[in-house]
């Protein structure tokens, strides 16, 4: 029953008035026309001032419902999750929910009737009244974010919504604020947030594919790299972006690690847009539903080209040789092992091949280092021209160049490409201004007739090529079971040097060398011989060599000079104050640094009492090239103690003039093979002539060496030569029948 129709009722009847029967009955009429509540019973009864029983049950069991429906109002709210709270609009808390009473971390007893000031810290406290007061001045709900702390420490983030709280006449009365806790979507959020972003500025590129593989999306990164925009390639493979470089198999075997794992990593060479190829690190991962379904792939690629490119260059560096761009030792070394196993299983042979360019010491300190270097270039071209392309040509360094020969059928096609790599040096050289000629030793030996290992292999040809060289350069030579024996026979002879001064073997020997226009013996040249308890006498040709691998000429020349100097002595009043003796010196000697006994020669011939200018010094024109200041101080010092110098071997080598001026030699020893030739041919006696012809106006003696015959004596004064020396007068002989010679 409307409670108006109920004032109406009472203001029409009046105060006092009663109804017949009383008012509970005619309540009770009433209720029996009308569906009366409890709430208008009392209403009703309190209005009209009815007192009745029924009145007061009325009231009781409205109480207990009003009662029972606050405790379920209590039981919702705190129910909920969100933070609940209830204030005046002067910030005053009415009420709050459990939630609100965990985060201000006090019961709703002691936050009722307080503000937020005394709750919260102040900027907290702060902030939520201003955003009250905006809302309420706006009157509608409004939503905000905000970040709270807990009494804990936890933070969290809340969705605010404050809404005004209205009576029942409509006006506000307060606010109301629901706090829901969004912080685990604001985390998603922001990730997603992030993803975007990396997505978007990330220097990788991102390719997303359907489950059928065709493109569905890319990064710009992606975009910057293929070259592609997105329309130009969606709904394509991204196999278009393929360079042709990786074989079907390469793709297979891919997708099977995609199918298998889920994910492939790997590097892989594609093509650009504009046609580039570039070199790409790629990850291709399964994009997977929860239900384990396939919904696509996630391509992720970085360009690695520069990168490679260095890897590239410095694996070049490391088995290239700069100058020539041949493969360096190590590469070859690499081939050498790698073809031998060929070899092997295919039942063939290889062939090695060192070639060595003859003199190229000298041809370098003549021409300079430049000009060396671009013969070398050229020498590394002619030999490639030599070979097939399944061949491999190296430089090991130097002058040292090697040829792998592989598959071989017969050697006679070893020895073509060996005669032709000859024939190819025999070729003018044309090096700017300059022309000039080389020539090379090559040495051969064969996989499997003369070893199977990559060491034996290395050391034969070596010692082919030694070979070669000994037989007179400009040839090649076939590694040999002898060549094998004489390198063993090296390693002995060398082991019995080192004992040989200790045993006394060695002996100077002397060979006169003969005034020209008196026929006077007026020097001789001390020449070193080896007594060998079993090998017999040993020529220096052939153990020198050996001594200045080893050092051991240092000790052994300095025995000559003393030797020859002690006879010197002797010898002194047999003949005239001009006797000179001759000793042969080393390169190696000049080059060996430290405290070398050669500096104390000239001491040595002072405390004889033998004057500096009674011994020559044979050097090598090689020595006068060496632009080593050490060489040119000892050589200079030799010079200051009066002692003498001579060029042996003259015409053998690279010879300049200005050298000669320069190191103020006296004399030239003109190299037998020219006085061989001197009775043959026409164009050695012109340049016989020559020589001497330079040498006198330089102010340089001429000896010749190695005169046999008469002929030649006669002919080496009709050109005005100085001196000479040689078997027509007599070979080199030990001091006691030297003295005899002397004497007659
Ligand atoms: P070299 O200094 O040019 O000595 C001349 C060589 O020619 C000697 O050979 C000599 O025996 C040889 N000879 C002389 N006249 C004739 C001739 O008419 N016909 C022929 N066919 N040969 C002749 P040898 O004694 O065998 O010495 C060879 C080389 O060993 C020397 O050449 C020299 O370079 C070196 N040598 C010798 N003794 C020493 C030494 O004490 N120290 C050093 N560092 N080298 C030495
Ligand atoms: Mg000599
Ligand atoms: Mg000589």
């Amino acid at each position: 029953m409307h409670r108006l129709l109920l004032r109406q009722l009472q203001r029409h009847l009046g105060k006092d008035f009663v109804p017949e029967g009383g008012w509970p009955q005619f309540l009770g009429a009433v209720s029996d026309h009308y569906e009366v509540s409890d709430q208008e019973r009392v209403l009703l009864g309190n209005a009209l001032h009815v007192n009745s029983d029924e009145l007061t049950a009325a009231n009781q069991r409205l109480r207990a419902q009003s009662e029972q429906e606050h405790a379920q109002l209590r039981g919702v709210i705190d129910s909920i999750p969100d933070l609940i709270y209830f204030k005046t609009p002067e910030g005053i808390y009415l009420g709050c929910n459990q939630a609100f009473e965990r985060y201000a971390g006090l019961p709703e007893s002691s936050i009722v009737g307080n503000t937020a000031l005394s709750l919260f810290d102040s900027a907290t406290a702060l902030k939520g009244r201003s955003r009250d007061t905006e809302m309420l001045a706006g009157g509608k709900a409004m939503v905000s974010e905000e970040w709270v702390t807990y009494p804990d420490g936890g933070n969290i983030c809340l969705e605010v919504l404050r809404t005004p709280y209205f009576n029942s006449g409509g006006s506000v009365i307060g606010l109301i604020g629901i706090g829901r806790n969004i912080t685990e979507r604001k985390r998603l959020e922001e990730e997603r947030r992030l993803a975007a972003l990396v997505y978007q500025h990330t220097a990788e590129g991102m390719l997303v594919t359907d489950a059928d593989y065709h493109i569905i999306a890319m990064n710009p990164a992606c975009a910057r790299i293929t070259g592609y925009e997105l329309e130009e390639v969606f709904g394509r493979s991204p196999s278009i972006f393929n360079s042709g470089r990786q074989d079907r198999t390469f793709y297979e075997t891919m997708w099977a690690a995609i199918n298998k794992a889920g994910y492939w990593s790997g590097e892989m060479w594609d093509r650009r847009k504009n046609g580039e190829i570039y070199a790409k690190s790629i990850t291709i991962n399964q994009l997977l539903g929860d239900d384990g379904s396939l919904h696509g792939y996630v391509v992720l690629f970085s360009d690695i080209t520069e990168k490679k490119q260095s890897e590239e260059l410095i694996w070049r560096q490391a088995n290239f040789d700069m100058l020539t761009g041949l493969p360096n030792r190590r590469m070859f070394r690499d081939r050498l092992e790698q073809e031998i196993k060929k070899e092997r299983r295919a039942g063939l042979s290889l062939a090695l091949l060192f070639i060595d360019l003859d003199h190229f010491k000298e041809i370098n300190d003549t021409l300079g280092h430049q000009l060396g270097d671009e013969l070398l270039i050229e020498v590394g071209r002619r030999i490639g021209k030599c070979t097939r392309d399944s061949d491999t040509v190296a430089r090991l360094g130097g002058d040292e160049f090697t040829v792998i020969l592989t598959q071989l059928i017969d050697s006679k096609h070893v020895e073509g490409i060996a005669q032709e790599i000859i024939n190819r040096m025999a070729e003018p050289f044309v090096l700017g201004e300059d022309v000039v000629y080389v020539s090379a030793s090559i040495g051969i030996t064969l996989y499997p007739e003369d070893a199977t290992e990559v060491e034996q292999l290395l050391q034969n040809a070596d010692q082919a090529m030694y070979a070669a060289k000994n037989m007179g350069r400009n040839r090649y030579s076939y590694f040999t079971y002898t060549l094998q024996i004489a390198a063993q026979g090296r390693v002995r002879l060398i082991h019995d040097l080192r004992g040989a001064l200790a045993a006394g073997q060695f002996r100077v020997y002397f060979q006169p060398i003969v005034e020209l226009s008196t026929g006077c013996i007026h020097k001789a040249e001390a020449l070193i011989r080896w007594e060998h308890p079993e090998r017999g006498m040993i020529g220096p040709s052939e153990f020198i060599p050996l001594a200045e691998e080893t050092g051991l000429i240092i000790e052994i020349g300095d025995w000559v000079f003393r030797e020859a100097t002690r006879w010197l002595m002797r010898w002194n009043d047999l003949i005239t104050d001009e006797f000179q003796i001759s000793v042969n010196a080393s390169p190696v000697q000049f080059r060996a640094d430290g405290n070398i006994p050669q500096d104390t020669w000239s001491d040595h011939l002072t405390r004889l009492g033998i004057p500096g200018n009674r011994v020559v010094i044979e050097i090598t024109e090689g020595l006068l090239l060496d632009a080593d200041p050490d060489v040119v101080n000892r050589l200079l010092r030799f010079r200051d103690s009066g002692i003498q110098v001579a060029i042996d071997d003259f015409g053998t080598g690279y010879s300049s003039l200005a050298y000669l001026k320069k190191f103020d030699i006296d004399y030239l020893k003109i190299d037998q093979s020219f006085v061989r030739m001197l009775g043959t041919e026409n164009n050695d006696r012109a340049l016989c002539e020559a020589i001497i012809v330079m040498a006198h106006k330089l102010g340089l003696r001429v000896i010749a060496e190695g005169v046999e015959t008469e002929q030649e004596r006669d002919w080496l004064i009709a050109a005005g030569c100085d001196s000479m020396q040689g078997f027509l007068i007599s070979k080199p002989v030990p001091p006691e029948q030297f003295e005899l010679l002397l004497q007659k």
